[in-house]
């Protein structure tokens, strides 16, 4: 039996972007995400986009799983294809939808016949098809309101499709639809949630990771590397950053009073962040930080970390628990990640006595014991970059 793909759009009312566009860019994403698994050929048809799979031997399950976490989609589903034809369309239906007639108690058929040469209007197809299901399966019962399984048979140009209960979709916008931005991206469990919830708007990512050797370890780079890639199965490819701050951070430590020191290095981080992000046409930067989770993260701190950069800086966890935070990562897989014991740069040096109300002026004055610009410049000329998948 012929099986294809059915693609539901997400968020389409969008000023400023034409559908076609918006179209165009999802396409381009789910070829991309499925090109691992084989050839298929799009058809774009109202709302819908249908993917067939160029041979047999393609594995659906493994499309729909990828194609699941594709942004830009609201649902999907696969279908039988059938002739168009009302005993071919019930021979398909009762052999294609077989295991879930069989287990479910509640079902209705819904009917859409875009093609109106078609003998049966859309009620009747309901009808017949309804009638000669149940007549089948003696489980079944009929439900309009609230059925287990929705059977839904298409009548398009060509043929009619046949399918049941849709697969729901990542949702959000197509990535590179919004734009592109730079996340700050640690081995925590805040910074790859807000990572992804800023792709799911749309947006294109750009990583930037801070390392510091010998404080930090290869390990600790791997993992997040590996946090990226669990990632990109979203976002699609990552061009990544991986930044030397080893040199920054003995210098804030010898220079600068201890009180200030996470406070100061996150400003340098975002400083160097935004060189790279402008480097690599980004509008934005992002981090997973949330008001008053650490010292770093009070509204006094984050205010003196925001006046480092002209950019704007998107915190799409700002308002959210940390349960809240958690349960996003075990949904995107990247908890179990997240939770490896590795050294980051932020917590090597910790003072014991952080600045909770922190004054920009304050924070200044401290810095101008730094010798900041070659600082910085040794950093970005030091940024080894790779694209993560
Ligand atoms: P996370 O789970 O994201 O690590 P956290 O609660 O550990 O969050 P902090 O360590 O204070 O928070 O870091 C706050 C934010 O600073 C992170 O969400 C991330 O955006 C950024 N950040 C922290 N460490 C690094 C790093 N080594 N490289 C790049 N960005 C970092
Ligand atoms: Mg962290």
């Amino acid at each position: 039996m012929k099986e294809i793909i059915l693609i539901k759009n997400g968020e389409l009312v969008l000023k400023g972007l034409n559908r076609n566009t918006f179209e165009d860019i999802l396409i381009k994403n789910m070829k991309k995400a499925l090109s691992d698994i084989g050839e298929f050929t799009f058809t774009k048809s109202q709302s819908t986009i249908m993917l067939e799979p160029a041979d047999e031997d393609i594995d659906l399950d493994d499309a729909t799983d990828v194609l699941s976490k594709v942004f830009g989609i609201a649902a999907l589903s696969r279908a039988a294809v059938a002739e168009k034809d009302m005993d071919d369309i019930k021979r398909v239906a009762e052999e294609y939808l077989s295991e879930e007639l069989d287990t479910a108690k509640t079902f209705k058929v819904e009917a859409k016949r875009s093609d109106k040469k078609f003998p049966f209007k859309s009620p009747e197809i309901q009808q017949e098809l309804g009638g000669f299901l149940l007549s089948k399966h003696h489980n079944l019962k009929v439900d309009v309101h609230n059925p287990e399984l929705t059977v839904t048979v298409e009548v398009r140009d060509t043929h009619a499709f046949v399918r049941g209960n849709n697969i729901k979709g990542a949702g959000g916008m197509p990535v590179a639809t919004s734009g592109r931005a730079a996340v700050l991206i640690s081995g925590g469990i805040d910074s790859p949630v807000a990572a992804y919830m800023m792709a799911k708007r749309g947006i294109e990512l750009v990583a930037v990771h801070f390392a510091s050797p010998p404080y930090t370890s290869q390990l600790a780079e791997d993992k997040v590397m590996e946090l990226l890639h669990r990632v990109a199965k979203y976002s699609g490819p990552i061009t990544t950053y991986v930044v030397p701050f080893t040199e920054i951070q003995e210098q804030i430590k010898e220079k600068c009073n201890e009180d200030y020191f996470t406070l100061i290095m996150r400003r340098y981080m975002m400083k160097i962040s935004e060189i790279l992000a402008k480097h690599q046409r980004c509008s934005a930067l992002i981090t997973g930080e949330s008001v008053g989770q650490v010292a770093s993260q009070t509204i006094y701190a984050l205010g003196c970390t925001d006046a480092a950069v002209s950019m704007p800086v998107f915190r799409p966890c700002i308002g959210m628990d940390k349960v809240e935070i958690i349960s996003i990562s075990r949904q995107i897989d990247t908890f179990e990640t997240s939770i490896q014991p590795y050294e980051d740069c932020c917590t090597v040096f910790t003072p014991k006595h952080p600045k909770t109300r922190a004054k920009l002026e304050d924070v200044l004055k401290e810095e101008e014991a730094l010798d900041e610009a070659p600082m910085i410049e040794r950093a970005v000329m030091g940024a080894r970059k790779r694209v993560i998948k």
